[in-house]
């Protein structure tokens, strides 16, 4: 097993234990990929998404928000086109009985050759130091060349498949490209076959075809069926955008890596409408911003990329992701997607009505083009944990983990732990209690040595930690440990309101 697959281990069982993530329905041993979130997920879940709205919707005068229904008219999927196309190509070991997404087995083959790559330059840099010059060794050198051809002629083969709808070719790629087994390293595979990804449930008592409806396998379409009325109630103009976070369902072939994948899941998307022919410049626009706030959220430059989408959706003419380093390689955590007026235009087909915008600088009506951002919650928050999570060892010979989240994100913003569960200490320790959880989730902690407190707070992530010692009962001052530092300092208590708020603030990142 790797470093990486061991610190993957760590990190889920981290979740579990200190209460971020459990399996679902865990006392009947779970349910396949369906998650609980627990005390601290929760609030880390619920941090994560209020940056998302206040980022998009609180800063953008030109951006409402929407909590559309998880249930829709069953036409809206036969319009969007997910009754008919939401599929993903599936391919059966026939010796390990293990199914995978037969696409998900070809990207793997072509991001080893990339990681290739990356080693090469990582090697090279690390040979010709401050001479190295990285375009000229990319265009040149043999064995980068080598990969990189092979990766196109993979690429090429597989766009040309999925484009055709080939499922014969997607096969033989299959086989040409020797893709054993992950499990068994048997090459003995079945056909290629499609598998709708959409849940179906029956609509009142009676069981027939006609009652058929479907957990949303996005959020994207309550957002299009309500475009006129929140035109005609928001006094927006286009361009402007409509924002929704909300839960969306599909029947994953295979949901594996923790919370990365699963049946069951929530969207952060928000559909930008724009006059036909802008969308491009639209498009570069929503790119940037949103790789922005990824950043916003403590991931390194080197831990982000962008990945262009090598065949685009039917509804799009431009797409692309946001991809994150997780610790089992580069996956994408948001796509944004140049939509064309496709959707609106279907809308409008099934609906019969019309879902135009009358521009008046332009004196003309339109269906509007979309750009949409769409990111995946719990995959952010996986992000972030495993961006986050170190085990650290410490100077005394001890070790200790810690989840190094940015402060505005952590679960718990302060730990208030008297010294001692005597001498007036814990009452002292809830006046300051009460001075801060008005603007703060806290966590009041009497129990164990001050030490173990300590890590227990570090292990949640919690940034600040305000000890009540003897000294505080002459002199009203505190002291203020930091999480990442260690270090304390001693501060007045009146001062604590403002400090910790500065600390904890979100304003300096956007
Ligand atoms: P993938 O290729 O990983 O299946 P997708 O391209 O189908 O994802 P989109 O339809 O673009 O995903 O959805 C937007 C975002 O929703 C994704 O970037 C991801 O963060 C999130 N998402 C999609 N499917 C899942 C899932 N099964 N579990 C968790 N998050 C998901």
């Amino acid at each position: 097993m790797s470093q990486q697959d061991d610190l993957f281990k760590n990190i889920v069982s981290h979740c579990k234990e200190y209460g971020f993530i459990f399996p679902s329905s865990e006392i009947y041993d779970g349910l396949g990929a369906v998650y609980d979130y627990g005390p601290y997920g929760i609030e880390l879940k619920k941090n994560i998404q209020d940056f998302w709205w206040k980022a998009m919707v609180q800063l953008n005068e030109n951006i409402v928000g929407l909590d559309s229904a998880i249930f829709m008219h069953p036409t809206t999927w036969k319009a969007s086109g997910h009754v008919d196309a939401f599929n993903d190509p599936l391919i059966d070991n026939k010796d390990s009985k293990k199914r995978y997404r037969a696409d998900v087995l070809i990207e793997d083959v072509v991001e080893k050759y990339r990681q290739k790559n990356a080693k090469e330059v990582e090697k090279a840099k690390g040979r010709f130091g401050d001479a190295f010059d990285e375009t000229q060794f990319l265009a040149t050198n043999p064995n980068i060349l080598r990969n990189q051809q092979k990766i196109d002629e993979i690429e090429g083969k597989f766009k040309t498949a999925l484009e055709a709808g080939d499922l014969e070719a997607i096969k033989q790629l299959i086989v040409d490209l020797e893709i054993a087994d992950p499990v068994s390293g048997s090459k003995n595979w079945t056909d290629v076959r499609q598998f709708n990804l959409m849940f179906a449930t029956q609509l009142g008592s009676l069981a027939d075809d006609s009652n058929t409806i479907y957990l949303r396998p996005e959020t994207a379409q309550g957002i299009f069926v309500n475009f006129l009325n929140v035109l005609n109630t928001s006094r927006q103009r286009i361009p402007f955008g409509i924002a929704q976070v909300g839960k969306a369902f599909r029947n994953e072939i295979v949901a594996r890596q923790f919370i990365f994948r699963t049946r069951e899941f929530e969207q952060m998307e928000m559909q930008f409408f724009v006059r036909p022919g802008e969308e491009m410049q639209w498009y570069e626009h929503w790119k940037a911003e949103r790789l922005k706030w990824h950043k916003a959220l403590g991931f390194g430059e080197n831990k982000l990329r962008y990945h262009d989408h090598l065949k685009t959706a039917h509804y799009a003419n431009a797409a692309v992701d946001i991809e994150f380093e997780f610790p089992f390689g580069f996956k994408e955590m948001e796509g944004i997607h140049s939509r064309t007026n496709y959707d609106l235009t279907q809308h409008e087909e099934h609906s019969g009505k019309k879902l135009r915008y009358f521009d008046p600088e332009l004196n003309q009506h339109y269906v509007p083009y979309v750009v949409e951002t769409s990111v995946g919650l719990n995959r952010t928050f996986l992000a972030v944990m495993c961006n986050s999570y170190k085990e650290e060892a410490l100077e005394n010979g001890e070790s200790r983990v810690v989840l190094a989240l940015p402060a505005f994100l952590a679960p718990i913003k302060v730990g208030v732990l008297p010294l001692m569960k005597k001498d007036g200490l814990p009452e002292k320790a809830r006046e300051v209690m009460s001075l801060l959880k008005f603007d703060h989730q806290l966590f009041y902690d009497e129990k164990d040595s001050i030490g173990k407190r300590y890590r227990r707070q570090d292990a949640l992530g919690t940034p600040y930690c305000i000890t009540i010692d003897h000294q505080t009962l002459e002199d009203n001052t505190v002291t203020l440990r930091d999480r990442d530092t260690m270090a304390q300092e001693r501060i007045a208590i009146d001062k604590l309101p403002e400090i910790v708020a500065k600390k904890v603030g979100w304003k300096h990142l956007l």
